[in-house]
């Protein structure tokens, strides 16, 4: 029997949903390169529920009761009076989403002599401190691939709203204008741009793949370069260094990890090498960019916008300056967990729990820390080290 402690985003301000806009969502068996989506033994849920708030429970209570595992689901994630660090003392797994996450660090793991589990439902595992994960021989492992393509439609959304000025335009309808001129000044077509991605992974190439019918010329930085054909079918540039590449660019995506080689990448000396009146979409963490930095360059107008969903910490406090910068498109974490991620990644974090419980071997895909070190995904993807310092900030989150 096991302690298993889930922390998980609040319900809505309105309660949890009895009814849904719409009655089902599609299923998807197959990612694009062939892995097969999350395979449990069943699943105790109606893909298309809300599943990622504290009383969707990610669909796991009736599988964990039947089990004999106690099973502590929470939001109260931060500070040293959070359930969650009371919780952990005796925790042997703990599961947490990126979107509202439970910061593992070092010193919280030190108080959790019985943790063997950490599981991010969803994909970015850099809110556990994975250099004390390897030395602890605690294994870290995430959905891989379950909410992927749900943020590569993000990022798309986000640079068309952009660059086509939406959201400032919206508002004058709100406001009950007709300001065509105010919405226009702003308002570009994306068509002929140079658009890039830091890191062509799963996402990456999901951008870059969804970008080509908008006729954007197509860049990418990566460690790893693509497959030739794929380089070719998209009329790919590769680059050998984010400078190089961002130079040229009006539009620039991120989407790689966050580990020490990526934290704050994008500092001041980075956003001066940019296209004065470029864009970044940001959608893979908060801390590859410099705050301040992002804030300065929009008003200075070296950059013409900035949206994404990640912040650090997250929650991000009242006073963080991204929420008054001018020019951006930021929402909270949002986009890998569309209802369709969640099932997604609800039956994947079930999957792992069978396997852990009945001592079967995780999926590769789906390992980022084993066996006391970087190991599957992981060993790829990431690097050694620490990306949670600073974290106890989200402790000043208030409404
Ligand atoms: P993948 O592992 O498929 O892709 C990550 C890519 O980043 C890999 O191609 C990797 O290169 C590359 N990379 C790593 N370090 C560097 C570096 N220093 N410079 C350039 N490229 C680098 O992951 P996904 O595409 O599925 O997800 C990417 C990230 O997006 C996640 O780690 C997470 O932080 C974020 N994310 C955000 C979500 C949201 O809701 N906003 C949801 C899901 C993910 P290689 O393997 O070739 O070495």
């Amino acid at each position: 029997m096991a302690k298993v402690v889930c922390v998980l985003y609040e319900d809505p301000e309105s309660g949890y949903p009895t009814s849904y806009a719409r009655d089902d969502v599609p299923t998807i068996t197959r990612y694009p390169d062939g892995q097969t989506a999350p395979s449990p033994s069943a699943i105790d849920f109606t893909p298309g529920q809300l599943l990622g708030s504290v009383t969707g429970e990610l669909g796991l209570r009736k599988y964990l009761d039947a089990n004999g595992h106690a099973f502590v689901v929470t939001s109260s994630k931060d500070g040293p009076a959070s359930v969650l660090e009371r919780e952990l003392q005796d925790a042997d797994v703990v599961i947490s989403q990126p979107f509202w996450p439970a910061y593992l660090t070092a010193e919280r793991m030190a108080k959790a002599p019985n943790l063997k589990l950490a599981v991010t439902a969803g994909i970015g595992s850099d809110h556990v401190d994975l250099e004390a994960a390897i030395k602890r021989g605690i294994t870290v492992a995430e959905v891989t691939f379950s909410n992927s393509i749900s943020v590569s439609e993000h990022v798309v959304m986000m640079i068309l709203a952009l660059v086509r000025n939406y959201l400032p335009s919206y508002q004058w309808v709100l406001k009950g204008g007709w300001n065509i001129a105010d919405c226009v000044a702003r308002s570009y077509d994306l068509e002929g741009m140079h658009g890039g991605t830091v890191a062509a992974g799963r996402i990456g190439l999901a951008v870059l793949r969804r970008l080509k019918p908008f006729d954007v010329r197509l860049h990418y930085v990566d460690r790893h370069r693509l497959p030739k054909e794929v380089e070719e079918e998209l009329n790919l540039t590769w680059h050998s260094s984010v400078e190089e590449m961002v130079e040229v660019c009006d539009v620039v995506t991120i989407n790689c990890p966050l580990h020490p080689e990526t934290e704050h990448l994008f500092d001041e000396a980075m956003l001066a090498k940019m296209k004065r009146g470029a864009y970044i979409i940001n959608t893979a963490r908060g801390k590859i960019c410099d705050r301040d930095a992002i804030a300065k360059a929009l008003e200075s107008g070296q950059l013409a916008g900035y949206a994404g969903d990640v912040w650090f910490p997250q929650p991000a406090p009242q006073d963080h300056p991204w929420r008054s910068m001018p020019h951006h498109g930021m929402t909270p974490h949002i986009s890998g967990t569309s209802l369709s991620a969640q099932a997604r990644y609800a039956a994947g974090v079930r999957e792992i729990l069978e396997c852990w419980f009945e001592g079967r071997p995780i999926r590769d895909e789906y390992l980022i820390v084993d066996g006391g070190k970087l190991a599957g995904v992981g060993a790829k993807s990431y690097s050694e080290g620490n990306a949670t310092r600073g974290s106890e900030e989200a402790a000043r989150f208030a409404r």
